[in-house]
């Protein structure tokens, strides 16, 4: 009797993988081989968009330039200087009704080449970087890493690079001291152990062949340069070079249930979402599927989600929707809803000291609700209003989507941000929704491919209300 009651009263907080049948099982493991698949070809913001892109014009989108007006079940993106995206399907509803904005970022922490990166050390050809995010930097020594990028040179001509990822290319690394020797470097505190300043990549060692010139190995790798991209030193000042784990993603455990992969933060979220938008037909409320750049490092700059880059694309769809009159940006904004759709830290018993398990999020329970963000008395965050948490509920349990209302370690012990306030400060209604990782922002991060799938279903579902 107790026992009925309990099942009744109980947020029983269930396992995911329990309740499946073999078909839904399958489902979830063909969803993550095309995400470990995607992965595997965009690790950076720039390649992550590329590839969108290529999927959205494979599944009927246009770029929003080529449309003059626009009407119900219009499939159309904008590519903001290659980095971020945005997409979205004209709904049959009044555009005045709102918008349902699906939100992730598809950059992720790494290491980013200085402006004039190369020197010669005795005998040894190093890139200087400077470190993007939130990083534990003795993480990225002693790992495999691959260079991506472009370099523009003057007259504009672009030369993209892609190094380390190919079996038969070179890869590169940085290295760190033999225990041997580290007395004083193990003595230190782990947040000191490396110097940013010292992530410093090995990338040659051979000399010019010439006796008489001087810094011969440097001069050895810019020739190599000169023949492979036809660039000179100069031309690395206006170049935008990241380095990436090398690793490629795979599956994770004897029972293959997770994906570990670089940057699944938050290339899992922008990944399901996009495919979920790709699935679409007719919407009632517009929707709108938000790929953002710079999140990792506070969301600034015109490829981030607080320039107005995405005011101008939503008032492009006013104007060629022949609906605009003054303040109606303000007004549909005011009555959008969004799931800020970003990663959520996974409970981690190893660590599990920084955690609430009452309110952590669990690898394999499903998508990941955070109704607030911030740090230190929720300092920061876009508090989703209770009216909008039941909102998004009833659309998840309607559906039969499995979903845990968490945050992000204990009070006081730190905290994250999202995309979530921007939206929520345009007035929309917005709670953060993702995909809990262990590991996150590590060169390798870990994801349950029932989360993944979790994601998949809630953003289409959403999509679809
Ligand atoms: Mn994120
Ligand atoms: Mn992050």
């Amino acid at each position: 009797m107790g026992e009925d009651l309990k099942q009744k009263l109980f947020n029983q907080k269930k396992v995911g993988w329990e309740d499946l049948d073999s078909n839904q099982k399958q489902e979830i493991f063909n969803l993550s081989e095309k995400y470990i698949d995607f992965l595997n070809n965009a690790k950076t913001e720039r390649e992550f968009i590329k590839k969108a892109r290529k999927m959205a014009d494979e599944n009927g989108y246009k770029d929003i330039i080529e449309f003059e007006t626009l009407k119900p079940g219009d499939k159309i993106y904008f590519v903001n200087r290659d980095k971020s995206m945005y997409l979205a399907i004209i709904g049959e509803k009044s555009i005045e009704e709102g918008l349902h904005i699906i939100g992730s970022h598809v950059d992720s922490p790494r290491l980013d080449l200085k402006p004039n990166p190369l020197y010669e050390d005795t005998g040894l050809a190093y890139f200087k970087t400077h470190y993007y995010g939130g990083i534990k930097k003795y993480q990225w020594t002693t790992i495999p890493l691959s260079m991506h990028g472009v370099i523009v040179k003057a007259n504009g001509e672009k030369v993209e690079i892609n190094i380390g990822e190919d079996e038969n290319d070179p890869i590169f690394t940085i290295t760190d001291l033999l225990p041997h020797l580290a007395q004083e470097q193990m003595d230190k505190k782990l947040k000191n152990g490396i110097e940013g300043e010292n992530l410093n990549l090995l990338i040659g060692s051979i000399p010019y062949e010439d006796e008489k010139v001087s810094e011969k190995v440097k001069l050895n790798i810019l020739n190599i340069l000169n023949h492979k991209y036809g660039i000179t030193e100069l031309d690395l000042t206006s170049s935008e070079i990241e380095l990436v784990p090398a690793f490629r993603a795979r599956s994770l455990g004897f029972d293959e249930s997770m994906v570990a992969a670089y940057g699944q933060d938050d290339k899992v979220c922008a990944y399901t979402s996009l495919q979920a938008m790709m699935e679409l037909q007719t919407v009632k409320n517009t929707a709108v599927c938000i790929l953002s750049d710079k999140e990792e490092i506070g969301s600034m700059g015109n490829t981030g989600m607080e320039s107005h880059m995405f005011d101008f694309f939503i008032s492009e769809i006013l104007n060629k929707l022949g609906a605009n009159k003054p303040n109606l940006l303000d007004k549909v904004f005011c009555f959008s809803k969004m799931l800020s759709s970003d990663v959520d830290a996974g409970y981690d018993p190893i660590y599990a000291s920084v955690s609430d398990k009452y309110n952590a999020g669990f690898l394999g329970k499903g998508i990941s609700l955070n109704k607030y963000t911030g740090a230190r008395g929720k300092s920061g965050a876009s508090d989703a209003n209770a009216e909008y948490v039941a909102w998004v509920r009833n659309i998840l349990e309607k559906n039969n989507i499995k979903y845990q209302v968490a945050e992000l370690g204990k009070v006081d012990v730190g905290g994250g941000g999202t995309i979530a306030y921007i939206l929520a400060n345009k007035g929309a209604d917005v709670i953060d929704c993702g995909v809990p990782v262990l590991s996150m922002h590590a060169p390798y991060e870990v994801t349950s491919k029932y989360d993944v799938y979790s994601a998949y279903k809630t953003y289409k579902a959403f999509w679809n209300e």
